[in-house]
């Protein structure tokens, strides 16, 4: 039987990139995320790869629409093997004048959502013995920026809620890791590109090469197929001892 996978904030970018790697393998997808057209970007994926797919709306910031999105997906398919918690959002500011509303929507989106949706999902998994958790971190649940006050925070903490899932599952079949991506280059990496250009006054490709990859050791952009292949793998039954990791894929970011 097909497994069913999950994936927050998979309209665009990194989710997107992971669910066609998912779709490419015979899973069933719930796709969702705040764009308009998601469920034509659904439908379009599921075509492309033969399989089942369906999109929610559901908004991570309520607690009530993920629950729903988590019943449609076991009224359609049955059951949810895997749940990946993608969905994010980013602001960059100092801390004096990091707005209140930016902190509440950043800890929400990135963090809060990921303890809603393996609530949800938490009792099917324990039933079936089986069950697989990958949270999309960042370089940045492992290391500082300035500026970024909210975002690392958050990331920081979906690390420690991946530790403690994974001592929680253990017993139960069910992994929870995350995965800690450098710069991947998305819709939201390219608005940070155009909106830094016009603030230091350089050319994209200067504000690429001097800023962005400044912290890989390796200067590229990470792939989305990479990131596909690693979910995929984290994802599989081969995978049972994986767990509880902080994976980063970053081109050495994080090794200085
Ligand atoms: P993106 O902007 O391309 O996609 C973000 C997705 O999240 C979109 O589908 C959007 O609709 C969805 N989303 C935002 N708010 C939501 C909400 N309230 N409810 C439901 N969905 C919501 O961004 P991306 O670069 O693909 O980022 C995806 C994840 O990867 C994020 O968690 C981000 O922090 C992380 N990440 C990105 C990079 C990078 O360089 N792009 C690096 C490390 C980690």
């Amino acid at each position: 039987m097909a497994k069913t996978a999950i994936i927050t904030g998979s309209t665009s970018g990194i989710g997107l990139g992971i669910a066609c790697s998912f779709a490419a393998k015979g899973y069933q997808l719930v796709f969702n995320g705040l764009e308009e057209n998601g469920a034509a970007i659904a439908e379009e994926v599921a075509q492309e790869f033969g399989t089942q797919a369906f999109f929610s709306p559901a908004n991570m910031l309520h607690p009530e629409q993920i629950q729903e999105l988590v019943q449609q997906t076991a009224s359609r398919f049955g059951q949810v093997d895997v749940l990946i918690n993608n969905a994010g959002v980013q602001h960059v500011a100092p801390i004096e004048e990091f707005p209140e509303s930016k902190w509440d929507l950043i800890l929400g989106v990135n963090l809060s959502s990921a303890f809603h949706t393996s609530k949800a999902v938490w009792p099917g998994m324990k039933q079936r013995g089986f069950g697989r958790i990958i949270n999309i971190a960042s370089a940045h649940g492992l290391r500082a920026s300035p500026y970024k006050s909210a975002y690392v925070a958050a990331k920081h903490g979906i690390v420690g809620l991946t530790k403690t899932l994974a001592l929680e599952g253990a017993a139960h079949g069910i992994t929870c890791n995350a995965i800690c991506p450098g710069y991947v280059k998305t819709p939201l990496v390219e608005g940070q590109i155009a909106d830094q250009a016009a603030a230091h006054g350089m050319s994209e490709e200067e504000v690429v090469d001097t800023i962005m990859l400044k912290k890989h050791a390796v200067k590229e952009f990470v792939s989305l197929e990479l990131l596909g292949e690693m979910a995929l793998f984290l994802a599989s039954e081969k995978a049972s001892t994986i767990t509880g990791t902080a994976m980063p894929i970053e081109g050495g970011w994080t090794a200085q």
